[in-house]
């Protein structure tokens, strides 16, 4: 089976394939299958998001003769601050605009929890993923990493919101671990395995 990953980050379509790699298929970037779109993601939730992405994708690739029997994955994910009421969430990447640094976003939400205690700090990092087969059906999954957003930055790992982010069990930020310390717990990580196991079912 052919999978197309409709992202353009390696980092992920890298994640997916390990995470794949007992089951019976290939993994290809949108890229690979020729197709180089932006998709407006302009849904309310991380699942409406990840299907919107996934469905106008699927029938771009449906059109290739290399892919037409692919199935096509995508997802969405976000940073979810619940003393902020769910803030940045769907609106993660454009929060403050694409062309504001992450250092400077991280230092806006650590600004605007001041004075917030650490019990009201929690937040989760959420990943939906979606996939669509040739014939229309769609499987989807929701996946969380709990934790609290930091009162300073800390770590040069991951991206994004991972300095801000700290795991209470790790007692540092996501940006302190591995990338397979983080692979493990992470809400992606979580999040392409039960789509694995879901699709894997359908096998
Ligand atoms: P997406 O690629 O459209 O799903 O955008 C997700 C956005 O949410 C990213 O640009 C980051 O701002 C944020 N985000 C999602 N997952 C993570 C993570 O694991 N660490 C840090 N930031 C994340």
């Amino acid at each position: 089976m052919k999978i197309v990953f409709a992202t353009g980050n390696q980092g992920k379509v890298r994640e997916i394939k390990e995470i794949m790699k007992d089951m019976d298929v290939e993994v290809y970037t949108m890229k690979e299958a020729g197709i180089d779109v932006d998709v407006t993601e302009d849904g309310a939730t991380f699942i409406a998001n990840a299907k919107i992405k996934a469905k106008e994708i699927a029938a771009l690739v449906a059109q290739t003769e290399a892919f037409s029997d692919a199935v096509v994955m995508a997802d969405d994910s976000g940073l979810v601050i619940d003393a902020l009421n769910g803030e940045p969430g769907v609106y993660s990447a454009r929060y403050m605009g694409h062309d504001t640094s992450y250092e400077e976003k991280n230092w806006n939400l650590i600004h605007r929890l001041d004075g917030v205690k650490d019990e009201k700090r929690t937040a989760r990092f959420v990943c939906a993923v979606a996939a669509v087969y040739p014939d229309g059906t769609l499987l989807t999954v929701q996946e969380a990493m709990e934790g609290r957003i930091a009162y300073e930055p800390s770590g040069a790992n991951g991206f994004g919101y991972d300095p801000i982010f700290y795991l209470p069990e790790f007692g540092c930020t996501s940006a302190d671990i591995s990338p397979e310390e983080k692979n493990e717990i992470s809400h992606r990580g979580k999040a392409l395995r039960a789509i694995s196991v879901k699709m894997q079912e359908k096998m």
